[in-house]
This record gives structure tokens, sequence and C-alpha cells, in this order.
């Protein structure tokens, strides 16, 4: 594909950090970012979430440095930022600036936390530079991060005496009255780590302008690397050429579709005869409906009535609640089909609808809802752990769980070892089982149609949201969503009862 710069741009681009991290993952993207950036795909609600998550955070880190100014001018008010940013580096008496804004060799970068730690030798004020991620522990992309923070910021003379991340802390927990910030975020200094890296700065930094100065984007074939650190947004652009049967969609090990890749192996179909693949590998190789022998029996072990579990979670990064920690799984709903031995169908469902820590009314609820017969069908081991953690959670309740935990019978387990259909291309994910065994029946017509998602839109509903009309409308989708994963089990077991014969 070939793009034409803007030939007045064309040999100097201002670099962000973000687009540096970029440039370091693929010099394509970063391309891309700059010369097209409307090929790119726009984050869907449940990325957008977590990039929103990462905000609150890095605000809520800003109160361990009390006294400490923010640097207001927004993000694409470059030149205010910087201004601004001289003008409080000249106030001895303030302890920390946020987001302040520093650009060396055509980069420009916007600091969480820089902290004043004393004076030098010569006189000049000391600078701890301090990252704050809404990761629980060191990434290797915050060392690249940290790097180039550096290389700006001592690029402009700044006496840089420490380089730090500061991360969500796990072991935390919180006693419900007050957050104790210094407990919640880790400090961890990686001057050490970080200092060597900082010659390689300017080479990169030298490949990655001459690359841009190109008429068209560097040829750069799809791959892993599209997907770590970060899932890459031109995706859909770089890959829109490959057959639907790309060797890339072969479920599995990612060696394997190496291997196969060296080998020139283009598409599924091409996969040679002698090359093992593994049982889910082979079916979809052979990419037509497979019913396994066991099917039926498999299906027989259920005993009614058979109930049909599915909870939905958050996980806030900030505890909410007392004795439970950051990123802590907390059950907030759950959605339970009750299917009778004649067909007959009922419904039951719980949401928690305000602040308060719903485990405990949410399992006494669950527990009325499933009585003591019947197997409980869900999809995956997911619901397994939530109840193994309330079981721990509630010694009182203990005993009722474990026999729920005895009762559990998994349907993605009897899918995955007893049947395929070619529209699941290799996934077993409920999402794509559910379209091609009951078309039917799908998440199409849902506000919310993913558990990520409704995650987040809990979180919204609980914590941010005050207009009761939007709060309903948010109850109800999810509600509908939930209740769709549970009726989606009893459609897949009847469906594949028939088919079972
Ligand atoms: S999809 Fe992959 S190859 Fe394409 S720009 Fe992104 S990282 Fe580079």
């Amino acid at each position: 594909m070939l793009i034409t710069p803007e030939p007045a741009a064309r040999s100097s681009y201002r670099l962000s950090k973000s687009r540096y991290l970029s440039g370091l993952q693929c010099h394509k993207r970063l391309y891309l970012e700059i010369h097209a950036p409307a090929l790119a795909t726009k984050p869907d609600a449940a990325t957008q979430a977590i990039l929103n998550m990462g905000t609150d955070i890095g605000e809520l880190a800003r109160e361990r440095f009390p006294g400490g100014r923010l640097v207001k001018a927004g993000y694409r008010q470059s030149q205010e930022a910087l201004d601004q940013t001289a003008e409080l580096l000249q106030d001895p008496t303030l302890p920390a600036l946020f987001e302040a804004a520093f650009q060396f060799d055509q980069v420009l970068i916007r600091v969480d936390v820089l902290e004043r730690v004393g004076v030098n030798e010569l006189g000049q004020p000391t600078w701890r530079l301090v990252e704050v991620k809404s990761s629980t522990k060191l990434k290797a992309t915050h060392l690249d991060d940290l790097t180039i923070q550096s290389y700006v910021l001592e690029g402009v003379g700044l006496a840089l005496v420490d380089i730090c991340l500061m991360h969500v802390n796990t072991q935390y927990v919180f006693d419900g009255r007050q957050l104790d910030l210094a407990q919640l975020f880790g400090l961890r200094s990686l001057n050490e780590t970080v200092r060597p890296r900082l010659p390689e700065v300017p080479s990169r930094l030298a490949a990655m302008h001459t690359m841009l100065a190109e008429m068209s984007a560097p040829a750069i074939a799809p791959d892993e690397h599209c997907h770590s650190p970060y899932e890459c947004p031109f995706w859909a652009h770089c890959t829109q050429e490959k057959p639907p049967r790309w060797i890339y969609h072969l479920p599995g090990s990612s060696k394997t579709v190496t291997l196969l890749r060296e080998l020139g192996v283009e598409t599924i179909d091409d996969i040679p005869d002698h090359v093992t693949l593994t049982p889910v590998q082979r079916r979809v190789k052979d990419n037509r409906e497979w019913i396994g022998e066991g099917l039926r029996a498999a299906l027989a072990k259920v005993r009614y009535p058979v109930h049909h579990l599915d909870f939905e979670t958050f996980m806030p990064a900030v505890p909410k609640f007392i004795e439970t920690r950051p990123y802590q799984v907390i059950p907030t709903q759950w959605s339970n089909h009750i299917e009778q031995s004649d067909g007959t169908l009922s419904h039951a469902e719980y949401l928690c609808q305000d602040g308060r820590d719903p485990r405990e009314e949410l399992t006494v609820s669950l527990l009325e809802s499933l009585g003591q017969e019947g197997s409980i069908c869900v999809y995956s081991s997911y619901e397994r752990l939530i109840l193994e953690r309330l079981a721990e959670g509630f010694p009182s309740l203990r005993k009722d769980l474990k026999g729920v935990i005895a009762r559990l019978w998994d349907l993605h387990v009897v899918i995955r070892d007893h049947y395929y259909h070619p529209d699941f291309d290799g996934s077993y994910s409920i999402k794509a089982v559910l379209p091609a065994v009951v078309p039917s029946l799908s998440y199409g017509d849902l506000a919310i149609r993913d558990g990520g998602v409704a995650a987040c839109e809990y979180s919204r509903m609980i914590f941010t949201v005050s207009d009761w009309i939007e709060k309903a409308q948010i109850e109800e989708a999810l509600l509908r969503y939930c209740e769709r994963d549970t009726l989606a089990m009893v459609e897949l077991r009847r469906e594949l009862r028939k088919r079972a014969g």
C-alpha cells in the first residue's frame, strides 16, 4: 500500500511516548499511526474501559504525593503543557509535578509523577521519575516506557536520581474504612535496570525517523508480534487479504503454527497429512461436522431438574469492600434456567443493585434457587472457581456450597470432547459454539454481549452513573446478557441431544 506522507512533515515527525512504544512493537504500526490512523480499528468497549481504569488509578496515585501540582493542559495542548511545566519547575516549594511535559530529540512525553527529592552538589534540584501502572507487576514494556521518559528528562537537563514504577499491590487488604495508598501502591526503583538501556534510544529513534520518511509502510507480515505487548489496532487492516482459512487461525500452540508457516503452509487446508495435530486441530483441518461416539452418553449423565448457571463478576483495581484485595473477583449476579424432565423451563436471577458487598446475599439467593436436586450445568470452570472462593469466604455457607460444587456438570468439556462444527472456527467459546449449533439464538440483539463489558458496565452502574434512567438501562442489559448465557446452555443441550440421536 502506498501512502504519501505530508511533504512538509516528512523529515521530522514528533513522537510521543506511546508512539515510540508502538515503533518498538512494529515499525509498520508506527508508520500507520502517523500516516494512516484511519485504518486502525477503534478500541471496543472493554478495551476502552481498561484504558479508563488506568487513568483512574493514575489520578488516585497522585494522592500519595501531597502538595503536588497538576499540569492542566490537555494531551493535545502540547505547547501549553510545556509552558506550564517550565513555570512550575521554577517553584522550589512544589514537592511533585503531575503530567509534566518535556520534549527532547523530537520526543514529547508527559510524566505521571515527577517528584522533587533534593539538591545535588551543583545546587540543582534532583528528581525521581514515577510511572504509575494499573498492572500488578513489572512487564518488559514498562522498562521501555521508563527508558524513553528518562532519556527525554536527562536530555532536557534534569538531574534524575531515581526511576521508579508504581503498580498495584495485590497483597493489600482493604480494612473497609480508609484506603491505605502506601499499601495499595507498590513503589519499585528500576534505576539500575533502566540506565543501561538509555544508550539504545538514539539509534532506535533514528531508525524510526528514517522509516517514517519512506513513501510507503514497511513490508512487515502480521504475526505473533502484533499481539504483544499490545494488541495492534491495525490487525484487521494488515490481515484483510489473508484467506479465510489462514494457517494463523489454527488453534493450539503458536509453535505449531510457526513451524507450519516456516514450511510454507498458507492455509489450514494445506497442512500435510504427516504433520501431527491435536484432536481439536485435526477437527479444524477436517472442517466438517463431527459427532463423537460418546456424545449421547455424556449428555445423558445430567440429572433432572437441570440447572444452568452463569455468574457475572467484576474485579475492581481499587478494593471496594472490607477484607478484599485489589483485582479480587467479586461475583455480582447470577442467572439460572431450570429445566424439568418434561422440558418445562423456568428462570431465576439475581443482580446486586447498590454499592454493598454483594457476595453473601448473592450466595444465599443462589443456594435457594439451586435447591438440593439435579445437575448444575455450567460452561467452563469459572463458576466452580467462584463457588470455591465463596466457600472460603463464608464458612457458615461452606457445606452447602460444597454440595453445589459436587453437582456441577461442564457442558464445555462435553462439547470439546465429543462435537465439532466447522463454524466453530477452532473456538469452543460459547460465543462461537452457540450460533453454529443454535443459529436462531445469538448475542447480536443484546446491548451487552461480552463478559468484560458486563463487568465494566456493572461498575459504572454502581459507582459512576447517577441518572436513574441510565442505571435502569444498564441493569436491564446486564440481566438480559446473563440470562442469554444460561438460555444458550439449555438450547445447546437440547440441540446436541437431537444431533446425538
Ligand atoms: S498488525 Fe502487526 S504487522 Fe500490522 S502494523 Fe500491527 S503490529 Fe505491524
